[in-house]
């Protein structure tokens, strides 16, 4: 069955292509596509209920992030398998069924990467994933970075939201009441990616990044890190392709409030609870 292609457009460099859920299923697996459920503008919006299950999302990448179903926890995607970090702090392991709102995923096979010897801040994380990834022979300015570090951090500020009930919230409501911990240490994975700017609204654009420890027993939304030492691999996806469920659109790239993007998702790396003001809980979560 082809794919149900709706939409097909240009963004610079950046390959953008609508798909519905039956095209989500039949698509092809590439390694310089990035595939992705749902839109972060319908996710602002409170539409936390996805059609696209982790099984068809794990067939076409094994590397990524995301939410899942009720918005309850933050995603992690690493070596073919799913984990949600929830909003009181434990990690579960996710089956093929659980469905997603919003997910991205690329099939990762790393085209360049660079030794850490830090500690290295998240600004000099983020700035060595931007270096890395621009001396790949192939990568325009403006290509999706998809990026796993591994190795051992240190101050790690990580949230995670507590599942919805309909009538849902806007994300903006549901982050204000968001769950923030600290890890004094950890040896795990950063897994995420690097979107450029024109893409806001349907991706979270600049670095958005979720961790997973080694031990499985910590993870979440990264706010801040240290890098202490390990090993920043990166992968340039030319490609995005976005399945849409119903009443969904594409909308226009980069028409988003920034903002509010900065607000809920903190993709830059900033200071998320300044600019919101909202009331972050420095403890650890209740086990
Ligand atoms: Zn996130």
């Amino acid at each position: 069955m082809a794919r149900d292609i709706i939409d097909d457009r240009l963004i610079g460099a950046l390959h953008v292509r609508a798909l519905s859920r039956a095209g989500l299923q039949h698509d092809s697996v590439d390694e310089h596509v990035a595939v992705q459920a749902g839109t972060l503008a319908a996710l602002m919006e409170g539409g936390y209920d996805g059609d696209a299950t982790l099984a068809e999302i794990l067939n076409l990448g094994d590397l990524g992030l995301g939410t899942v179903q009720h918005l309850d926890g933050e995603l992690i995607v690493l070596d073919g398998a799913a984990w949600a970090a929830r909003a009181d702090g434990r990690v579960d392991t996710l089956d093929g069924s659980v469905r997603t709102p919003f997910a991205v995923v690329c099939r990762f096979r790393p085209t360049a990467s660079v030794h850490c010897e830090g500690p290295w801040t998240l600004v000099e994380v983020q700035d060595q994933i931007d270096r890395v990834a621009r001396s790949g022979a192939t990568a325009p300015a403006d290509a999706i970075v998809a990026v796993r570090a591994t190795g051992r951090f240190t101050d790690l500020r990580l949230r995670s939201v507590a599942r919805q009930h309909p009538p849902y919230a806007p994300l903006r409501d549901v982050v204000a009441h968001q769950t923030e911990w600290h890890v004094d240490s950890a040896v795990g994975t950063v897994v995420g990616f690097r979107f450029p700017d024109a893409i806001a609204g349907v991706e979270v654009p600049g670095h958005h990044l979720h961790f997973l420890s080694d031990d499985r027993a910590t993870g979440g939304h990264v706010i801040d890190l240290t890098m202490l030492d390990g090993d920043v691999q990166v992968q340039t996806c030319d490609d995005l392709h976005v399945e849409l469920p119903a009443g969904v659109s594409l909308g226009t790239p980069g028409a988003v409030d920034r903002d509010d993007v900065q607000r809920v998702e903190g993709g830059h790396g900033g200071p998320v609870d300044a600019a919101s003001g909202a009331a972050t809980d420095p403890r650890r979560p209740p086990r």
